[in-house]
């Protein structure tokens, strides 16, 4: 057993333009993404599972509404929240998600009960709804998920009909994550969000699918996704990262950016992931201006950081 562990969280690769982010504003994005990475981090200090850290992580996340989850989630075409998320365990293939819930606290928590107390891994709309009220989980009012911000967001796209898959929307995506390893050496992902704004239809991105926003293998890496899902569910972003250090001997920096920098960039899709393989290594590549991001290595160094002209923002332990 290894005491060295290490854990890294995303706010979405849908960042700000820099010349709307004031130093107020970064100060808020850089405690949001410090507290979430902490929180988890101190898990897996104390001994506690990776899924465990993601789970709190990810949870931290979904309570803030600066980032589009949970609470800060997106308004669809019907004025209304919709969100997805999913988390799996490396140590055992196990996974949960739920796609199209509303009202629910925390989707994440949702997600860990389809992996732990149902015999499936995907429920969607109101069974998710009735099956997370079977555990007793926290409902919210809509007052509860309204944002101003995401109200104006929406209210600026509301007429624009599709997003065409060539378009470049960042200000209109987001989505948390996070991924860990822990001192057994397992490895989990989780990923949460309020999808795109003006969502329409019923659409689901790629965070509450297993492979494509989200994968862990204890052998490999843990992943989570965040962008333009259509391309990350057609490119199957998260397990290809797996696929190519399993079939092609990649190390977890060629294979995260042979997806991010190459696959996902060339068909045009927009957004970045971040990963975890079993020695510790992180990588946390992405293709668009910025990405929220947050992590600690295995000296327990803490690092935040949003646009890709700056490795972090911040340095503390
Ligand atoms: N991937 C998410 C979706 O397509 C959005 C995002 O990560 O920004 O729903």
């Amino acid at each position: 057993m290894s005491s060295k562990v290490c854990i890294a969280v995303h706010g979405g690769a849908g960042v700000l333009d820099q010349n709307e982010m004031d130093e107020e504003l970064k100060k808020l994005y850089g405690e949001g993404l410090s507290l979430a990475v902490q929180k988890g981090h101190q898990i897996l200090l104390n001994g506690g599972s990776a899924i465990d850290a993601v789970a709190s992580a990810v949870t931290a996340l979904e309570d803030n509404p600066l980032f589009n989850a949970g609470r800060g989630s997106v308004f669809t075409f019907e004025g209304k929240q919709e969100m997805d998320a999913s988390l799996m365990d490396g140590s055992n293939f196990k996974a949960g998600s739920v796609a199209m819930v509303r009202n629910v606290r925390n989707p994440i928590q949702l997600a860990r009960k389809v992996m732990d107390e149902s015999p499936y891994v995907l429920l969607a709309g109101t069974g998710a709804e009735e099956f997370a009220k079977s555990k007793d989980l926290p409902f919210e009012p809509d007052s509860y998920f309204f944002n101003e911000k995401r109200y104006k967001q929406w209210q600026a796209v509301k007429d624009s009909g599709f997003h065409r898959l060539d378009d470049r929307a960042p200000k209109n995506l987001g989505t948390v994550g996070a991924v860990a390893l822990d001192q057994k050496g397992n490895l989990a992902a989780g990923t949460s969000t309020g999808g795109m704004t003006n969502k329409r239809y019923g659409r689901i991105g790629d965070s509450p699918l297993i492979g494509a926003g989200t994968y862990a293998d204890n052998q490999h890496c843990a992943v989570s996704c965040t962008g333009h899902g259509e391309f990350f569910i057609r490119v199957v972003a998260a397990y290809d990262v797996v696929a190519g250090m399993s079939y092609g001997n990649l190390t977890l920096k060629e294979s995260t950016d042979l997806v991010v920098m190459k696959k996902l960039l060339e068909m045009g899709g927009e957004g970045g992931l971040i990963a975890i393989d079993r020695s510790g290594n992180i990588a946390l590549p992405f293709n668009a201006e910025g990405m929220y991001r947050g992590w600690i290595d295995l000296d327990g160094v803490m690092h935040v950081a949003i646009y890709s002209n700056e490795l972090t923002m911040n340095n503390e332990q």
